[in-house]
């Protein structure tokens, strides 16, 4: 049976890749229907701040499946980006990212790379929540759920088990941020216990990265949260030969985006010489999870032989060892030509049929949560540490002052005279009888403190949960 898609042709080098990669899907007789959504530069400038508009939107909801070329974010204030948009309105938890190497016929450092980055797509400081609270210093909000970390990382799991994946591994910076990124990695333990024919590990991002680069090949699928997994899945594109040829599928519950990692080139746009390998390598996991396996084998296959031909777009052509540098249209004449061929050097694709990966998170149990004080967030200019210490304990509430922060490390009591301090100062105030908290005892501490003529920009309640601190403590504390 026939599935319709929906497909959005993008902006600068979009239409010619994706006219490209529709006369291979055409020719390979994939049982696609196509309706066109118009959404990006163009959505933009007619006024739409986040490039997409209520018809496209319609559009995508009843085909449950985009395929998407790049799209140009205009430059400027007051433009969102399209691909957030999507990803986090329709619920794109999971981006998976194969990052391969095809030498010798695409010149890499690194012939053995063959690893899948699972990145989280919705959270972490791609919230997208920041605010300017005092004269010089911003902060943005890291979100990490419980159940965002567990769906990703089953998801990561279910991946590798459906694939045949061996080993998948955390990247997280948990040693400093022991909340957020501790969550992200304790979930991976407890879920890894219940994939025990799958070997497990845990990297700090930095070393993670740094290996990524240097030796892509001791990896095999990667899971990580939003940030680290957007850096690191495009150093391994371009380490593994070119950005162009690397693919991508956001993956939702019961909708899915299909598109190349790189993005609308504005640079050579128009010249027929972009690579459209990219977005094919979407469409083909697009066909996979769509069910249409045998297809998406017969294009990927084609695909190798094209490579094996020496018949390369400029950006994978080198002298002396491709045999003909060809635009993006001829290219695609060349996969088309080599389609129910198998490579002769290269590892044909074997495309897994069992690839319907549903995930679902623990229901959350409800704990004990107490509160034990609050950390008042003060804008104070031209004082020091225990000067603004004497005016906040001139407040008489049932909570006392415990310790101040300046961007996060403890200048009272007893700092260091060395510690650089901003006008945005975290000073905490513990319940002095956590049995007797009262919540209106913190709106009682804040009409004090701004009596007292205490510039106060915000407040992070201290809760325990069952017992275990909810917050971090000041370094030095
Ligand atoms: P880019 O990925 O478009 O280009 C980076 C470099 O790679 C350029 O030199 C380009 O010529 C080259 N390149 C990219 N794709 C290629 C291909 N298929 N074949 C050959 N060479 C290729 O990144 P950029 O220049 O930073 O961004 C341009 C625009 O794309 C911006 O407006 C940006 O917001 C947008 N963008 C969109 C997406 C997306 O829609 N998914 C992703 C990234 C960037």
């Amino acid at each position: 049976m026939k599935r319709t898609i929906a497909i959005a042709k993008g902006d600068g080098i979009g239409p010619e890749i994706m006219d490209a990669t529709l006369s291979i899907l055409k020719a390979a007789d994939c049982p696609l229907i196509y309706e066109e959504v118009l959404i990006g530069e163009q959505a933009y400038l007619s006024g739409n701040t986040s490039g997409i508009g209520s018809e496209a939107w319609d559009i995508m909801r009843k085909h449950r499946i985009l395929l998407k070329a790049p799209i140009t974010t205009p430059q400027g204030g007051g433009y969102k980006s399209l691909n957030v948009t999507l990803r986090k309105s329709m619920g794109l938890f999971a981006n998976v990212r194969p990052c391969v190497s095809y030498v010798p016929f695409v010149d890499s450092k690194h012939p053995n790379m063959d690893m899948v980055i699972v990145r989280e797509n919705e959270e972490d400081l791609y919230a997208g929540i920041e605010h300017q609270q005092t004269d010089d210093v911003v902060q943005c909000l890291k979100l990490i759920s419980a159940q965002g970390s567990e769906k990703i990382i089953r998801y990561a799991f279910e991946y590798a088990r459906a694939y045949g994946r061996k080993k998948v591994t955390c990247l997280s910076k948990d040693n400093i941020m022991k909340q957020t990124d501790g969550l992200f990695h304790r979930i991976f333990d407890e879920v890894s216990q219940e994939y025990p024919e799958i070997e497990n590990s845990h990297m700090i991002i930095d070393i993670g990265a740094a290996r990524v680069a240097d030796t892509p090949e001791i990896f095999d699928v990667i899971v990580t949260p939003n940030l680290y997994g957007d850096i690191i899945s495009d150093i391994a594109a371009q380490i593994s030969g070119s950005v162009g040829i690397a693919g991508s599928a956001n993956i939702g519950q019961d909708f899915a985006m299909f598109e190349a990692i790189h993005g609308s080139a504005p640079d050579i746009s128009g010249k027929d010489i972009a690579n459209p390998s990219g977005l094919l390598h979407g469409a083909i996991q697009m066909l996979v999870h769509c069910g249409f396996t045998s297809h998406a084998e017969t294009i990927f296959n084609a695909w190798l032989c094209a490579l094996e031909s020496g018949i390369h777009t400029a950006d994978i052509y080198r002298e002396g060892q491709s045999k003909k540098k060809v635009g993006t249209k001829e290219f695609a004449e060349v996969i088309i030509a080599h389609l129910g061929k198998k490579p002769s050097q290269l590892k044909p694709a074997q495309l897994n049929e069992n690839v319907s990966i549903h995930v679902t998170h623990t229901p959350i149990k409800k704990k004990n949560k107490q509160l034990l004080g609050v950390d008042v967030f003060v804008d104070a200019s031209d004082c020091t540490a225990d000067e603004l210490a004497v005016d906040l304990q001139k407040s008489n509430t049932t909570m006392s002052l415990n310790m101040i922060t300046n961007r996060g490390v403890k200048v009272w009591p007893q700092g260091f005279p060395e510690t650089f301090c901003t006008n945005h100062w975290r000073c905490r105030f513990l319940f002095d009888d956590a049995a007797a908290n009262s919540k209106k005892e913190l709106i009682v501490l804040l009409d004090q403190l701004t009596d007292l003529g205490i510039d106060v920009i915000k407040t992070e309640n201290l809760y325990s949960f069952d017992g275990k601190l909810g917050f971090s403590l000041g370094q030095g504390q």
